[in-house]
């Protein structure tokens, strides 16, 4: 049958390889890297399997001198690191696809914290990541150095299996780039002045790299043609156009994108899908090489349709692939609605920005490819023909009736509420969070395809309620809700007046009971829900104080690359804010705040306070049921997700997983996952 997206299944050749269709996952981080080779070599190896084309690794360190610890990247700093990327590239080829790699000097992004060696950089300047370094200037056999490096890494990474191999000047972490921008870059030299100096190395990386590796490798550039700067950054107008323009026929293949990392991976709240063609479109005009780029494409009309309308040959994706590993197979097979779509919230940026292993809202199995042994969209069948009784019918609730019904089970979901979908549904009708709705809109798709499982939203339960469904397993995923009383990490105490009038909750806002004229948010919370609130209050016509004891407004948001944004989209719709504050008290005409530095109190007049810093787990119907346990009267009794300890929206769909996989299963003694050790 005549499948609409053929044009995304056509072979490309890029350079001396061909591959097989348009879907390229894309460079990206996953905070498992050197650390855990074979959970990253497990997590590439299921895109492949999933159908991507191409899947390149994350930015990968050629050289100690380019070191960017804490932060765990890729190294093929020696030959004792190629074994490592063959694990990935063998995991890659066992389904027919390309490995890409993408190799990487840092040059004043790298702060050599481990290595101890001085940063090397055009000038010397202090590194781009905040820590107490600079860079020594470098000189002319530096150049050379940095040159050979990346030459015997190219033939590392040919020795080690990959067919693409990439000069990395996509963002403004890699010296290539750094050279060619004029704010880093005061060179008298042949390697500063004319753009023609500037680009010198970028120019002989590819040269070399094409001479050390072309006869069996492609060679990537990848480039940022712009970065949202205006005159003090490469724009897609001025230098960027005239950077691809200057190299066009060089590389095999141009990966073009935005810089920083925060353009790049723009979150859902403020770019929707496709959101890089404005700036990467102008690039297939300058060259006849294949020409990838990315935007967090998820529908394959967009993806088809960029290819057609000639922005781009391949579809580049990082987060899409994460979010749905096995896209591009359920396009091929005519499933384009079992697609389960990033929701664009940047949760995987996060583990990469705090060191831990990647995790993903919409993917629970995202990173537990190895070390639990799970797959996107396989999952052990059914143990025995047992029942299974879900309370609650949020993310947690959801994923595990979902995912016990693809085991095989009879499931039975109650929700109180007639709208299924807990707190995503109240959370993704705050302002910019609507694509957040696709953990709800996915799930329930699949649910109605599940034959074994009921859902009865609409059905408030009771514990008796619960033992007269005769249902003897029970999972309870009754979620949480805000505190009122203002404790929270900073307050251990109920805030004196939190018992007044006019005070409200989250929940309130999210309910439509909302606050009018002068409202002080206190966030204590610090995720995106504080400012998220402020947005909608000021767009109501409030005037908005924002209080936080953090040092900066929604502080936990600089992980998600969206800290910045926030604070210009508050300070454009005038919400004032004070950080390093917590309240001391409510008065009817206003609250007391104290100043966490000096122990100052100062009084802010309001009409009303919104409370955003705990929530409190639903836990009591677990409590009920807790003596039908002991009693014998229920098998088994799980409480999960928010109503076990409340966390963030990825947690809950985690958690929901994980009971849908553990039931009916013997419990494991000990660390219930695999580790990666150090051998000796
Ligand atoms: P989580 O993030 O853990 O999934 P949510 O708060 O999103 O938690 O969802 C919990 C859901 O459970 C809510 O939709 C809520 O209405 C529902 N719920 C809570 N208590 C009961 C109950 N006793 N009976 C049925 N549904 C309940
Ligand atoms: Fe998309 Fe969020 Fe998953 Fe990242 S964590 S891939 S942004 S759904």
């Amino acid at each position: 049958m005549h499948n609409p997206f053929d044009i995304l299944f056509q072979p490309i050749q890029i350079g001396p390889v061909t591959a097989p269709n348009r879907f390229y996952q894309v460079p990206h981080c996953n905070g498992m890297g050197y650390r855990m080779p074979k959970s990253m070599a497990a997590m590439r190896g299921m895109k492949a399997e999933g159908g991507w084309g191409v899947v390149c690794t994350e930015e990968v360190e050629i050289h100690h001198t380019s070191d960017i610890a804490p932060y765990i990247e890729g190294r093929l700093w020696a030959d004792e690191d190629i074994p490592l990327w063959q694990l990935m590239t063998d995991a890659i080829h066992a389904h027919g696809a390309l490995a890409g790699i993408e190799l990487a000097h840092n040059g004043i992004h790298a702060s050599n914290l481990f290595s101890r060696v001085p940063p090397l950089g055009p000038r010397s300047m202090s590194v781009t990541r905040t820590a107490p370094v600079q860079t020594r200037r470098m000189d002319k056999e530096d150049f050379r150095n940095v040159r050979r490096w990346h030459r015997d890494a190219a033939l590392r990474a040919q020795r080690a299996g990959f067919d693409i191999v990439y000069c990395y000047a996509g963002h403004n972490m890699t010296l290539p780039m750094q050279l060619l921008l004029r704010r880093y870059n005061d060179r008298r030299d042949e390697y500063g002045g004319s753009l023609e100096n500037r680009v010198r190395l970028l120019r002989e990386l590819i040269e070399e790299t094409k001479e050390a590796v072309g006869d069996r490798c492609g060679v990537a550039v990848r480039f940022a043609v712009d970065e949202l700067l205006g005159e003090d950054g490469l724009t897609s107008q001025g230098e960027g156009y005239e950077i691809v323009a200057t190299l066009a026929e060089l590389p095999d293949l141009w990966d073009v994108n935005i810089s920083g990392w925060a353009n790049d991976s723009a979150t859902s709240r403020f770019e929707k899908e496709g959101y890089q063609e404005q700036y990467t479109a102008f690039v297939k005009s300058l060259t006849s090489k294949p020409v990838v780029g990315v935007g967090r494409y998820t529908s394959p009309d967009s993806m088809a349709s960029a290819i057609r309308r000639g922005v781009l040959d391949l579809i580049g994706a990082a987060r899409p692939s994460i979010a749905d590993p096995f896209l591009p197979r359920k396009i091929q097979e005519g499933r384009s609605e079992e697609i389960r779509e990033c929701i664009g919230c940047n949760i995987c940026v996060t583990g990469d920005m705090q060191i831990v292993p990647i995790r993903c809202t919409q993917n629970p199995t995202m990173g537990e490819e190895w070390r639990r042994g799970w797959h996107p969209e396989n999952i052990p069948a059914k143990r025995s023909d047992k029942e299974v009784l879900v309370v609650g019918g949020g993310p947690a609730g959801l994923e595990c009736a979902r995912a016990l019904g693809q085991r095989g089970y009879t499931v039975v979901l109650a929700e109180a509420r007639r709208e299924l979908g807990g707190r995503v549904i109240l959370e993704s009708a705050l302002p910019g969070l609507i694509e957040w709705r696709r953990v709800i809109d996915w799930r329930l798709t699949q649910l109605q395809k599940l034959p074994t499982v009921s859902l009865y939203p609409g059905s408030p339960m009771t514990p008796a309620d619960v033992l007269d469904a005769g249902i003897s397993n029970v999972v309870l995923a009754t979620g949480a809700h805000w505190r009122r009383d203002g404790i929270g990490r900073t307050l251990w105490r109920p805030v004196a007046g939190s018992d007044g009038e006019n005070i409200y909750t989250p929940d309130d806002l999210m309910e439509g009971r909302l606050p009018a004229g002068r409202v002080l948010i206190y966030d204590d919370d610090s995720y995106y829900m504080g400012g998220v609130l402020a947005e909608l209050l000021a767009a109501q016509g409030c005037q908005v104080t924002l209080i936080t004891p953090a040092t900066l407004l929604s502080y936990w948001t600089q992980y998600s690359l969206e800290q910045k944004r926030i604070q210009q989209r508050l300070a454009r719709l005038e919400v004032t804010w004070r950080t390093q504050h917590a309240l001391a008290a409510i008065q009817p005409s206003g609250v007391l705040v104290t100043d966490l530095i000096s122990g100052g109190v100062d009084e802010i007049a309001c009409d009303g306070v919104v409370l955003v810093t705990e929530r409190q787990p639903n836990d009591a119907l677990h409590t009920a049921l807790l003596p039908a346990l002991a009693e014998g009267k229920l098998a088994s009794l799980r409480l999960i997700g928010d109503a076990e300890a409340p966390n963030i929206i990825a947690q809950a769909v985690y958690a929901g997983h994980l009971a849908a996989r553990e039931f009916d299963e013997a419990p494991v003694e000990g660390t219930p996952f695999r580790v990666e050790r150090a051998i000796v």
